[in-house]
């Protein structure tokens, strides 16, 4: 069962992919089908099967021989691992289809952050209305109520960070859709483990922050990508997190 769930995953991430490349530059997911981004070429079923494609193919597209971005077979493989553990840690339940969904969330804000700097507005919009529905199908209209209140306030904290950082900078310190994003991370986690995950990702940035600032003093960060991924961190470990917190 569990590797039924990491091929729906890679299945899943391949879709994922085509979602976060296509949607910020206003294209269709449906039409055109799948082609190659070097020479346009149709791609057939046997050219889009998640990772066992690009091995076979050694990385190359069939048609034109460029190089395929590393990024497709990881992302692959990465959802996959998301979707296979949450099953092998929680089975059929809330916490399963909770990660399911923050996992495919993460994997096009992935995407398309690190493509475009851009984080879209629809999977935010979908995954905190299933995150929702969930909560509220699971554990009641009180509790679907507080996680909407942990979103609004998780999205205030942020504005008023963006706010003062404007100001200390002289220049736009956060974006937009990062300010967006944290309305879900707070609908996901609750306000402990959303600002606890905020800390994760800030921490993960910042390596990556220094890096960018010693090369190229201009270059905006992806903030996105290091937020959610504080988010699944904390959402796949909350009962060691929640444990640690307890000290504190
Ligand atoms: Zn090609």
């Amino acid at each position: 069962m569990v590797l039924f769930y990491v091929v729906a995953g890679m299945i899943f991430g391949s879709f994922f992919l085509v979602v976060g490349s296509r949607l910020p530059k206003g294209e269709s997911i449906i039409k055109p089908g799948s082609h190659c981004e070097g020479c346009n070429h149709p791609l057939r079923w046997y050219d889009l099967i998640p990772v066992v494609s690009y091995i076979s193919l050694k990385g190359k597209c069939r048609y034109c021989r460029k190089k395929l971005s590393i990024i497709y077979p990881f992302i692959e493989l990465f959802t996959g691992l998301l979707f296979g553990l949450a099953y092998a840690k929680y089975g059929l339940s809330y916490e399963f289809l909770a990660a399911c969904i923050i996992s495919s969330i993460l994997v096009i804000i992935y995407v398309s952050d690190f493509r475009y700097y851009i984080i879209l507005d629809s999977p935010i919009v979908i995954g905190s209305i299933l995150i929702l529905s969930l909560k509220w199908y699971y554990f009641g209209f009180k509790v679907m109520v507080l996680s909407l209140i942990s979103g609004i306030v998780l999205f205030m904290f942020m504005l008023l960070i963006k706010f003062i950082g404007d100001k200390m900078f002289k220049r736009e310190s956060l974006g937009g859709g990062d300010i967006k994003l944290s309305f879900f991370i707070g609908v996901v986690l609750g306000l402990q483990l959303a600002f606890t995950s905020l800390v994760i990702g800030s921490f993960m940035a910042f390596p990556y922050a220094v890096y960018v600032v010693i090369k190229n003093s201009n270059k905006e960060i992806p903030y996105g990508p290091f937020l959610i991924s504080g988010t699944l961190i904390v959402f796949y470990f909350q009962n060691i997190i929640g444990n640690l917190l307890s000290y504190i």
